[in-house]
This record gives structure tokens, C-alpha cells and sequence, in this order.
């Protein structure tokens, strides 16, 4: 009986990553699903997460020091991290499948699946901040 429950409670899960671009802790994603769903803990997040992610329907995006973050677009593009304010942005470029081509050319013997490549450092907001603090 608890099956259409946790669909329901995955299927709100997705619909929160889904309308937000600001790449999200699971914490903000348990406070969103909690004011509709009051009784959902954490684990339930957490665990429903792990099922999307294997799903291919989100990814989790990590950058050392940082806290894991998930993203409702499934499909590979690249990231910026804020080094400052930690803020995840999609970036506007085409995804390079000619680095996978590349790798397979040149080390066969691997099988490669996919490549991230995450840029960083500060935001406009961020660097403004400290060029002022410069001068
Ligand atoms: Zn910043
Ligand atoms: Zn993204």
C-alpha cells in the first residue's frame, strides 16, 4: 500500500527540481516537499533522490567543500560554481561531446560514458563585490 505514496511523494520531489534553476541542497528540497506534504522526513528525500538520480531523470552536481547539490535537468551541461556565495549556474555553452571522442581515440581501451567539466570562481555578483573592496 505504501507504493503509490512514494510515487507521489518522488513525483513532487521531481517537480520541485524541475522549477528551480538554482541547483538545490536535498535540505531545501525536504523544506519545499514538507509545506506540501507535512510528514516527509529527510531520509525520504534523500533516499527518493538517489531512485530519480539512478532513474537518469536528475543528476547531483558536487564540488569539493560544497554540499551535494541536484539538478532537475537530466541532460549533460556544464556548471559554474561560486567559489564566494556557492551558487550553481548552468552555463550556456554547447556540451563538447568531441572531448569523449577524443578520449576514446586516444585510450581505447577505456570505455567512457560521459565527462563533466564544472567551471569556477566568482559570479558577477561576487567579483563586483571585490573589485569594490579593492579600491
Ligand atoms: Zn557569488
Ligand atoms: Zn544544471
Amino acid at each position: 500500500m505504501s507504493r503509490p505514496r512514494n510515487t507521489k511523494q518522488r513525483q513532487l520531489i521531481l517537480e520541485v527540481l524541475r522549477g528551480t534553476t538554482a541547483h538545490p541542497t536535498a535540505d531545501w528540497v525536504y523544506q519545499q516537499v514538507r509545506a506540501v506534504l507535512p510528514n516527509v522526513s529527510l531520509g525520504t528525500i534523500y533516499r527518493n533522490l538517489g531512485v530519480l538520480k539512478e532513474q537518469e531523470l536528475i543528476q547531483e552536481v558536487r564540488y569539493p567543500g560544497s554540499q551535494a547539490r541536484f539538478d532537475g535537468n537530466p541532460e549533460p551541461h556544464y556548471h559554474f560554481f561560486c567559489l564566494n556565495c556557492d551558487r550553481i549556474e548552468d552555463v550556456p555553452l554547447p556540451f563538447c561531446r568531441d572531448a569523449e571522442e577524443a578520449f576514446r581515440q586516444k585510450l581505447p581501451e577505456y570505455e567512457v560514458m560521459g565527462h563533466n567539466t564544472e567551471f569556477f570562481g566568482l559570479c558577477p555578483d561576487c567579483k563586483d563585490l571585490a573589485e569594490r573592496r579593492e579600491q
